[in-house]
């Protein structure tokens, strides 16, 4: 059944949608940190489809949620007040950090990163951004233009004037055996001689933790160093928090917090988790900048009432049960049990990462060459031991990516990081 879906998907479908596996998984239900594919087999779920389950599969509060507003009215989120989506902007200003916040929806993170370039640039009268090499922002037209992870821009017909700044991945390349200190000082040097050559910049957008890039974060003071030199120059500090936020990172709520950047970002973005599989994605700036723009509403779809209904649900759950707690500690005992087994696989060049958002860089043992053919056997070996994970890297997919909801138990971890074990020693 499932590989007669695959033949009408592949009639019909975009060749570069992309699926995992050599064979292809129809996912047909879940419930907390498992799935079933359609054959009946059962998965513990690492990668919570790219991170959008934050708390749980079919959580039961986001379940009730949606088919209460189902039952009760879907409509357009502007033109009419809007109960939910006003009190899930109420919740998130409120823990955003940012002062004077107001906050849009958007269906997207890709939308949220559009609608922050749209202020940003509005807001400073300059289409030049600043983005991280070896970032991921989405495929739209203009946030396909800020994302420097090559393998992802299809195009580089960017309405933007993009300039690429050092500090993303350090794994191979010219700062590749430099220590953290000497890495930050020379990533400084090299944004101040760009910004030397720059007319002003509308902002700059970095992810706290590079997700699609593979995991990976700036080493300790790069991007409050960042943030020194760009205040300067008035330029505006985009957090791209679409897979960091919601206290994944286990030590803090929001993932720029982990880089005491002086203050919060200007502007913060967010998507995937929050809606636990509903498509809710938005945006939170100062009301000085949020309200630059001179438009009427700029989205149909985004706030509608039930996508807010489900985030509401969702978020309420993660704060009553401290699920960011939760990220910390079993994030703490997963990193650790995986650093461990990976101390024993010639291939496992680094295990890093926050809370539950870990990644596991492969390279040929003793060298700094990539080993993409190695992280996809893992992906297949940890699929056929029942255990899904992710793939993500710089300009090839090296790297392994684990983020399970947010409630993962300790027993879950252990089951895990066995069947991992197994995966990586088969190599
Ligand atoms: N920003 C980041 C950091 C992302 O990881 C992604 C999605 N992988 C996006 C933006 C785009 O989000 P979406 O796919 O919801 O448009």
């Amino acid at each position: 059944m499932t590989r007669d879906l695959l033949g009408r998907h592949r009639a019909v479908l975009p060749e570069w949608l992309a699926l995992y596996y050599e064979n292809p998984l129809e996912i047909t239900h879940g419930e907390g940190r498992h799935v079933w594919d359609a054959a009946g087999n059962k998965y513990l779920d690492f990668f919570g489809g790219i991170l959008t389950t934050m708390t749980a599969h079919a959580l039961p509060e986001v379940a009730k949620a949606v088919s209460e507003q189902a039952g009760r009215i879907i409509h357009s989120s502007t033109l009419y007040l809007n109960r939910p989506m006003v009190e899930l902007a109420e919740r998130i200003a409120h823990v955003s950090g940012i002062p004077d916040a107001r906050v849009f929806f958007t269906t997207s993170g890709t939308e949220a990163n559009d609608t922050a370039l749209l202020l940003a640039t509005a807001y400073r009268r300059s289409n030049t951004i600043l983005a991280m090499r070896n970032s991921y922002h989405g495929r739209s037209f203009s946030s396909v233009g800020i994302t420097g992870n090559s393998g992802w821009s299809p195009t580089s017909l960017s309405p933007l004037q993009t300039l690429y700044v050092h500090g993303g991945v350090r794994t191979r390349g010219p700062y590749a055996h430099l220590d953290d200190r000497d890495f930050v000082a020379a990533c400084v040097d090299d944004l101040r001689d760009l910004l030397g050559h720059t007319r002003a910049p509308a902002a700059l957008i970095a992810e706290p933790i590079q997700g699609v890039g593979g995991f990976t974060s700036p080493p300790d003071g790069l991007y409050a160093a960042f943030r020194e030199v760009l205040r300067e120059r008035d330029v505006l500090w985009i957090a791209d928090e679409v897979q960091t936020g919601w206290g994944r990172t286990g030590e803090h709520f929001w993932g720029w917090q982990a880089h005491a950047h002086n203050g919060p970002p200007d502007i913060v973005t967010f998507a995937k988790g929050i809606g636990n599989g509903m498509s809710v994605g938005g945006v939170v700036a100062r009301a000085e900048i949020m309200n630059c723009l001179d438009a009427n509403s700029i989205s149909t779809f985004g706030g509608t009432q039930i996508t807010m209904a489900a985030a509401l649900a969702n978020l309420n759950h993660a704060l009553e049960h401290d699920l960011q707690g939760n990220a910390r500690r079993v994030g703490g005992l997963l990193l650790e049990r995986l650093r461990a087994v990976a101390a024993q696989v010639p291939h496992v060049r680094e295990v890093r990462g926050r809370g539950l958002m870990l990644g596991i860089e492969l390279t040929r043992p003793g060298t700094d060459e990539a080993a993409p053919e190695a992280a996809a056997t893992v992906l297949e070996e940890a699929r056929a031991g029942g255990l899904l994970i992710g793939k993500g890297g710089g300009h090839n997919t090296s790297a392994l990516r684990v983020a399970p909801p947010m409630s993962l138990t300790v027993a879950e971890a252990e089951e895990g990081a066995a069947i991992l074990e197994r995966a990586l020693r088969s190599i």
